[in-house]
């Protein structure tokens, strides 16, 4: 069955898109969680960050270039963001369909504990 973000590359579900070309696709997240909050999406249906291959490199580094194009739009260029890709049950993931999220307009809080 097509993911969720398949259906909105599709047209068949809605999505504030940002950005759409052949090999990606960005939009707002239905959830924000940050001021901004983009998901940055390939076209292809990778399902996870552990099912991408050497062939997906290319995409790989094409979705870096949108989100720094989109993060530029979107006026965080300047400011700063974090790019996260969850993967898998322990890393957070809900939707199998591989994606990166794009997160600024306020400080991101660490999610690492830095050492003292
Ligand atoms: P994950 O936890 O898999 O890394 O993130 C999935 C993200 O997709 C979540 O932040 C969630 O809010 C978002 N999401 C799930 N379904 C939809 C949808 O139908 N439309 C949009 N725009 N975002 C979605």
């Amino acid at each position: 069955m097509a993911s969720v973000f398949t259906r909105i590359i599709q047209g068949e579900l809605p999505a504030r898109i940002v950005f759409q070309d052949e090999r990606v696709i960005a939009f707002h997240d239905i959830h924000p969680v940050m001021p901004v909050h983009i998901l940055i999406v390939p076209v292809k249906e990778i399902p996870t960050a552990d099912d991408i291959t050497p062939e997906d490199e290319g995409v790989l580094g094409h979705m870096l270039v949108v989100a720094q194009k989109v993060a530029r739009e979107l006026g965080i260029g300047d400011s700063g963001y974090r790019l996260i890709i969850n993967c898998k049950h322990d890393g957070g993931q809900e939707v199998y369909h591989l994606h990166m999220h794009l997160l600024g307009g306020q400080r991101v809080g660490p999610i690492i504990a830095k050492r003292s």
